[in-house]
C-alpha cells in the first residue's frame, strides 16, 4: 500500500518538500499538500511591490498548478488540529491521514501583543503577506502626497529583519529621486541590541556597515526598544514617543495555531538535525515554523531569522530523510543552516553570507556591490520558473 505523506504550507518549506519527496519516493508514496494560501508568493519580492516595481502577478503562482503535473494533490484548507495520537490532521472540512508529516506552515504574525500594531486592526504596516504589501503600497503612495515621518523595523520577538532594512534603503533612494527626501525623517526602530545584529550576532562587518550607510543617509537609529504601545502617529518606546506619518514594523512571531501542541510556547516546533519531531519521528519540521534558540538573549527578545534560502535546503532534507525512512535506511540530512542574501540597498545592494548561521563561522561577511542588486533580480527570475516548473532538484 502506498504510504501517505500530509505537508501543510504551501510556500518555499512545504512546496519544495512535498514536489522533493515524490520525485525522490514516486509511486511508492501519496503526497497531500494542505494550504490556507491558494497561492505561492515569492515573499523578499514584496518590498519591491511596495515600492511599485513589482506587481502581485508577477511573483504570484497557483499551488493547485505547480503540483498537479507532478501527481500530488492540492487541498485549499487550514490546518485546524494536529492528532499525533491518530495520525492524522483536521480541517475544517474534513480528516487528512498520515505515515510521515511535514510543517511548513511558517509565522503567524502576532499583532495583538503590542496595542496599536498592525494593518489589521492598528496603525502600522508590514510586509509579510501579498494583502499587507498592497496596503503598504497604498500608505506610501499617500505618504508621498502627504510627506511626513517614517518610522521602519522591527518590534520585539520578531525574527525577519532583512526586508526593513531593505525598505529603509529603497525608500530613502526614491525619496531622493523624487527630491522630497528632506520632507520625510526615516528612523530604522529595532529590537536587535544593535544595528545589523538581524537575530544571529552580526554578520562580518554587518554593525559597522550598517551604521556607516545609514549615517551618510540621515536615517535615524533607535536600536534596542521595545514598543510599549501604538497609537495614531505615535509609537510609545519606554524612553518617550516616535511621531510618525507612515509605520513599517515586523510585528512578533509566534508559531501557527492549527498545529499548536507540537510546539514551543511560542508555538514553533522542535526538530532535531534530521529535521523531526523529538516526540513523533514521522513529524518533520522545516522552515520558519521550526524552533531554534537564538545565540544568546537578546536585552529585547528577538528571534532567529530563518531565510528561504535555509527553508528550501531544510525542506530538501526532510524529503530526503523521509525517502530514507521509506526504505528503512538512517538519516543523513542534516541540520547545516547557513545564511546567503542579496539586500537591496536602493541605488546598489550587498552581498551577505554567514556559515553556518550562528557564530562562530567559517564564513561570515557583507559585501556592498551593485550586481548583488542584478543577481537578486536574477535570483527572483530563476525561483519563479523553477517553482512554476516543479523543479525541486534544482538549487
Ligand atoms: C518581505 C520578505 C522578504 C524576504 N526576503 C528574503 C530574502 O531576500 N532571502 C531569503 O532567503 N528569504 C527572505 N525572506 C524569508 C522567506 O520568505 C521565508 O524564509 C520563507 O517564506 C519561509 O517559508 P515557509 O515555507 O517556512 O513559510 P511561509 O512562506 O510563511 O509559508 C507558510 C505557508 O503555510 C501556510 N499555512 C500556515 N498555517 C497553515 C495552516 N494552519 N493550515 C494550512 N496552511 C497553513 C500558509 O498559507 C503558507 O502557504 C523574506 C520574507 C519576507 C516576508
Amino acid at each position: 500500500m502506498k504510504k501517505k505523506i500530509v505537508v501543510i504550507g504551501g510556500s518555499f518549506g512545504g512546496l519544495t518538500a512535498a514536489l522533493e519527496v515524490k520525485r525522490l519516493a514516486g509511486d511508492s508514496v501519496e503526497v497531500t499538500l494542505l494550504s490556507a494560501d491558494r497561492d505561492f508568493v515569492f515573499l523578499p519580492s514584496l518590498p519591491w511591490v511596495i515600492m511599485g516595481s513589482r506587481r502581485p502577478a508577477d511573483i504570484t503562482l497557483g499551488v493547485a498548478g505547480i503540483l498537479r503535473p507532478r501527481g500530488i494533490s492540492f487541498v485549499h484548507e487550514s490546518v485546524t488540529e494536529v492528532l499525533p495520537g491518530e495520525l492524522k490532521v483536521r480541517t475544517a472540512a474534513g480528516e487528512y491521514p498520515y505515515d510521515y508529516l511535514v510543517i511548513a506552515t511558517g509565522p503567524h504574525l502576532a499583532c495583538d501583543e503590542i496595542p496599536g500594531l498592525g494593518p489589521k486592526k492598528g496603525f502600522t504596516h508590514c510586509t509579510f503577506t501579498m494583502e499587507y504589501a498592497i496596503k503598504s503600497r497604498e500608505a506610501w503612495l499617500r505618504l508621498l502626497e502627504e510627506p511626513g515621518p517614517v518610522v521602519i523595523g522591527s518590534t520585539q520577538l520578531a525574527s525577519c529583519f532583512g526586508p526593513y532594512y531593505e525598505l529603509a534603503f529603497e525608500m530613502d533612494w526614491e525619496l531622493r529621486k523624487r527630491r522630497m527626501r528632506h520632507k520625510v525623517p526615516i528612523t530604522y526602530l529595532t529590537s536587535e541590541p544593535y544595528l545589523g545584529h538581524m537575530g544571529i550576532g552580526g554578520l562580518g562587518k554587518s554593525r559597522r556597515f550598517l551604521e556607516d550607510e545609514f549615517a551618510e543617509l540621515d536615517i535615524k537609529v533607535a536600536a534596542n526598544q521595545a514598543i510599549e504601545e501604538i497609537t495614531p502617529g505615535e509609537i510609545r518606546l519606554a524612553g518617550g514617543g516616535l511621531p510618525f506619518k507612515l509605520a513599517m514594523l515586523a510585528p512578533p512571531f509566534k508559531g501557527v495555531r492549527g498545529v499548536a501542541g507540537l510546539g514551543n510556547p511560542r508555538g514553533f516546533i522542535p526538530a532535531d538535525q534530521h529535521f523531526r519531531h523529538p516526540e513523533h519521528a514521522n513529524i518533520y519540521t522545516v522552515g520558519v515554523a521550526m524552533a531554534l534558540a537564538p545565540l544568546e538573549p537578546t536585552p529585547v527578545p528577538t528571534g532567529v531569522p530563518k531565510t528561504g534560502f535555509m527553508t528550501v535546503r531544510m525542506a530538501k532534507a526532510a524529503a530526503a530523510n523521509i525517502a530514507a525512512d521509506l526504505r528503512n535506511l538512517p538519516p543523513s540530512a542534516t541540520r547545516e543552516l547557513s545564511v546567503t542574501c542579496m539586500m537591496d540597498m536602493g541605488r546598489t545592494a550587498a552581498l551577505m553570507v554567514a556559515n553556518p548561521l550562528l557564530p562562530p563561522r567559517q564564513k561570515s561577511y557583507v559585501k556592498k556591490a551593485l550586481w548583488a542588486k542584478w543577481a537578486k533580480i536574477q535570483f527572483e527570475t530563476y525561483f519563479l520558473w523553477k517553482m512554476r516548473h516543479g523543479y525541486s532538484r534544482l538549487p
